[in-house]
């Protein structure tokens, strides 16, 4: 069955790229052109593309509402360049990803391939399929959980498991607590650490971020065993 996209932007020519791209690529495109009617039609898709600057309801209103009525369907947020805030503000909102305008388009397609193939993935826990495992491809690998991460591809294997692609940020995330275990980092350490300079996300990024890589990695997501919390003072990564 055929990966279905609600495609949410004002202009015309960005948009038909767009859909003419994840067309292509095969995936089934709808399209509107204000967040009323992405609200609308978010319902039973695969994946939203959503633009921030839309008429009446912006993207991220769009975004903060959807997660606020449960829906999990995966976000990709398209901001301009220079709207930092929008774009952390979009990611505070619930969206998994984003993409800087201009974008090149078969970098639109592969996110939205990364993003689709890890949403049809099993949870942690969940009873090993019969897919054989890919052996990760050569780069450099951490080890976690019992996950193998290549942190070149950002590519997640594991035996008997369907792999996934991580995001730029979580894969960041990922390398600076695994590369220091045990060590408690405060959210303003990773933050200086795994977000560089020119991004001013707040702690509470963070904490969105560490949710993510318990929901990809721990077997049980309420009682994490690798990436553990410290309240009032950070995190700390147990191998
Ligand atoms: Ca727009």
């Amino acid at each position: 069955m055929s990966v279905s996209v609600l495609l949410v932007e004002d202009e015309r020519l960005v948009a038909d790229m767009v859909r003419l791209n994840l067309e292509h690529a095969g995936f089934t495109v709808q399209h509107v052109e204000d967040g009323e009617s992405a609200l609308i039609h978010a319902d039973g898709k695969d994946l939203l593309v959503l633009d921030v600057m839309l008429p009446g309801i912006d993207g991220v209103e769009v975004a903060r509402r959807l997660r606020g009525r449960g829906v999990t369907t995966p976000i990709l947020m398209l901001t301009a360049r220079g709207e930092v805030p929008a774009r952390v503000a979009g990611l505070e909102a619930g969206a998994d990803d984003y993409l800087t305008k201009p974008f090149a388009m078969p970098e639109l397609v592969a996110r939205v391939r990364a993003l689709t193939r890890r949403a049809a993935a099993p949870v942690a826990g969940a009873p090993a399929s019969v897919v054989p495992a890919v052996p990760p491809k050569p780069g450099r690998l951490l080890s976690v959980a019992r996950w193998s991460v290549n942190l070149d591809t950002r590519e997640a294997a594991r035996p008997g498991f369907p792999g996934f692609e991580l995001t730029e940020t979580e894969a960041s995330l990922l390398e600076l607590l695994v590369t220091h275990p045990g060590e408690v980092l405060s959210r303003a350490d990773i933050l200086e650490m795994a977000w560089g300079m020119d991004r001013s996300p707040t702690e509470r990024t963070v904490d969105n971020y560490v949710m993510r890589l318990r929901k990809l990695f721990e077997d049980d997501v309420n009682n994490p065993v690798h990436f553990r919390t410290l309240r009032g003072v950070g995190y700390r990564y147990e191998p």
